[in-house]
């Protein structure tokens, strides 16, 4: 069936939310974690708030009327994210990208109080952990060390493959060796572990000492992203193909205000159709379209590894 029930009404400013939330409803393992775990969820009185909100909009998405009104659901979202950050009470449009870690972060920090249960994090799906390891220049002591992401923030370069490369180049820094008290190291980082959906959050926003601005380079977005160059570990070839959404800021409000527009670009459903979710709009395109038209656009981007569908364990 294309994708008509699957639009989101605007309720004041939300186009970062409903963006966002498409780009998710387009993630299958991610859908599945969720609703698999109803029974968890659905009581009135469940703290897994948002992971509730999620779950009747997914159903209220396709087209079920019996459950409630999608705005009363998106408001919901909205209103319980304002625990986490104030400026949810509002209606000022906010950033996708900050919406998607805040989003992100509740889900998590819900999900703690099923501790002892059966319960599986949907947020699983993005986890990742990345090795990092400084090299003394002096006497090649090493020091590792691991950290636990959920996103990349990529500077802007010609393509995404030379930004993702940029953001593991070793750099030189200037510190003191435990061993020989040489004042310089290398660090280089590295994958070592692959999230089941790689998001890539385009750095669009500069400071120009004034207020914010949106850079529109355009960076060309493959179909296919391969992180085996990129593993501490050497596992094979391992590659991730592109699904999911892809948003996008129009314009920019001057005064450093976060106002723009967003919408999502997602595989929809199990024919592989790509959709193009702009709140009540929703038009067909193709993936060749959207890696084009989006290559100055892209804001956030949902890669999925490949052979990762519902069901299975993510990988370690
Ligand atoms: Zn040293």
């Amino acid at each position: 069936m294309f994708a008509s029930v699957s639009w989101f009404p605007n309720i004041g400013n939300t186009c970062f939310l409903n963006a966002t939330l498409q780009a998710l409803y387009s993630i299958p393992s991610f859908c599945a974690d969720v609703m698999g775990q109803e029974a968890l969820w659905s009581p009135k009185k469940t703290s897994l708030k948002l992971q509730s909100y999620f779950g009747e909009l997914y159903k209220a998405r396709q087209g079920d009327s019996s459950f409630h009104s999608k705005s009363t659901l998106l408001r919901s979202v909205k209103s319980s994210l304002a625990v986490f950050n104030e400026e949810y009470e509002g209606d000022f449009q906010q950033d996708a990208h900050e919406f998607l870690m805040l989003f992100l972060m509740g889900m998590k920090m819900q999900g703690e109080t099923q501790q002892g249960t059966s319960y599986t994090c949907p947020t699983l799906n993005f986890e990742f952990k990345l090795q990092s390891v400084r090299t003394c220049s002096s006497c090649g002591d090493k020091v590792f060390q691991e950290e636990e992401q959920n996103n990349l923030s990529l500077d802007l370069s010609s393509c995404l493959t030379d930004s993702l490369a940029l953001y593991f180049k070793a750099s030189e820094l200037e510190c003191t060796c435990r061993q020989c008290l040489g004042p310089q190291a290398t660090v280089s980082r590295g994958f070592l572990t692959l999230p089941r959906v790689l998001v890539l959050h385009m750095k669009r926003f500069c400071y120009d000492g004034k207020q914010l601005r949106r850079v529109n380079d355009a960076v060309c977005i493959p179909p296919v992203l391969s992180l085996a160059s990129l593993l501490e570990e050497q596992q094979g070839v391992l590659s991730i193909s592109q699904s999911a959404g892809e948003l996008r800021r129009q314009r920019q409000i001057p005064a450093g205000s976060f106002c723009g527009h967003y919408l999502s670009d997602v595989i929809e459903g199990d024919g592989g159709e790509w959709v193009t979710l702009d709140d009540s709009r929703v038009t067909r395109t193709d993936e060749a379209a959207v890696l084009k038209r989006r290559q100055d656009t892209a804001y956030l981007l949902f890669y999925v590894l490949s052979g990762a569908g519902e069901g299975d364990p993510a990988p370690l």
